[in-house]
């Protein structure tokens, strides 16, 4: 090998996506419109009316660089959230924003503490900074806080939570994040990642902004990717201290965020009745899933968010099965389960159609 790169970029394993419908039209000759993708935990709604009317509305523009700075974008979360501007961080998916906080804490010879079955990118985000990853094991396929805070190091600067968990659907309730936050040591920053809050029942929706303030080591993360529909378009946001927001804009991409997505996550914050249709088609589709597995008898794990995790013993051929049929979903083996499928949760007649699948490819 020629070409010097560090060590631990050579020993990262890039992230494996959900197969894009387009793949699988051409490797299994299928008709791409009747491929179902269960696959990326997505909103199948798509894009809504108002949000399609904003992005129309910026083509105009787009011989012109995006606000770097996102002021619109930015006191529409301010107003919505209640922090100052200079508390917000955009980015490109809140991928970026994870990524932009190990970017400004994370070096060689320091340490970041994750779950097990936690979202992949913490392990990425930690990898490709040379930092040393202490991976925490699950209880019951959850973040493990007792064990997680036991584990940071003198040289931990980042501990990463997602709540809801991907892949795996566990939910930890307020009162265990705010003890957990309590103990920390304030020089390690907490990355709270909760891409699927908006799925949660509106009595577990604890609002985690509000300890904002009292901890200037905590980064709430949401994104713009699944409830409201906007995967494609990449944005996302941090809320945290100035402190920690400033260091992380240092890091950032001047414009990591297209004039097209900011134009539509501000519709798209607007369209509360799109949100509340996100909401309720997903509590159906969750049910219909989860009581299908019950009356198959499949283990599962009870999912807080827009997907369920069900175990199915030999999930490289089921997932092959499903392919066959047109129906995409995720093997997860890459984290550890191999014998577990993530699906995510379609329309109803996406859901019947896989469980229909499903039931055939399983023999049941
Ligand atoms: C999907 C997901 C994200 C973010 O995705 P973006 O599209 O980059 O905003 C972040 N965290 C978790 C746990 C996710 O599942």
């Amino acid at each position: 090998m020629s070409i010097h790169a560090p060590e631990y970029v050579r020993q990262i394993a890039p992230y494996q996506a959900g197969k894009p419908i387009s793949e699988l039209a051409r490797e299994y000759g299928l008709q791409a419109d009747r491929i179902i993708k269960l696959a990326s935990n997505e909103n199948p709604l798509g894009i809504s009316g108002p949000v399609r009317d904003a992005m129309a509305a910026t083509v105009a523009e787009l011989g012109r660089y995006p606000d770097s700075n996102g002021f619109e974008l930015k006191a529409a979360i301010a107003k919505r959230y209640g922090v100052p501007q200079e508390w917000i961080t955009l980015g490109n998916g809140s991928n970026d924003v994870l990524e932009l906080a190990a970017h400004a804490l994370l070096q060689p010879g320091c340490s970041a503490v994750y779950s097990q079955y936690s979202f992949a990118v913490y392990a990425l985000a930690t990898q490709e900074t040379g930092a040393r990853a202490i991976v925490v094991p699950a209880r019951d396929l959850g973040h493990d806080l007792g064990a997680m805070r036991a584990a940071i190091a003198a040289d931990t600067r980042l501990v990463f939570i997602a709540n809801p968990n991907n892949p795996t659907g566990t939910f930890l309730p307020a009162d265990a994040i705010a003890a957990f936050l309590a103990e920390v040591p304030r020089d390690v920053v907490v990355v709270l990642d909760e891409a699927y809050n908006e799925y949660l029942e509106p009595a577990l929706r604890f609002d985690s902004t509000r300890w904002l303030g009292d901890h200037p080591n905590l980064l709430v993360s949401r994104t713009f990717s699944k409830a409201y529909g906007l995967a494609g378009l990449r944005v996302g946001f941090g809320l945290a201290q100035a402190e920690l927001t400033d260091l992380m804009n240092r890091v950032r991409q001047p414009f990591n965020v297209s004039s097209v997505a900011q134009a539509a996550a501000i519709a798209a914050l607007d369209d509360t009745e799109y949100l509340q249709r996100s909401y309720e088609l997903n509590r159906e589709g969750l049910a219909m899933l989860q009581s299908a597995f019950d009356r198959m008898g499949l283990e599962y794990v009870p999912s807080y968010g827009n997907f369920v995790l069900v175990r199915v013993g030999d999930a490289a051929a089921v997932y092959e099965g499903l392919l066959r049929a047109g129906i995409i979903v995720r093997p997860v083996g890459n984290y550890g389960l191999p014998e577990w499928l993530r699906v995510s949760v379609g329309l109803p007649g996406e859901n019947r159609a896989f469980l229909d699948a499903f039931a055939r490819v399983l023999g049941r």
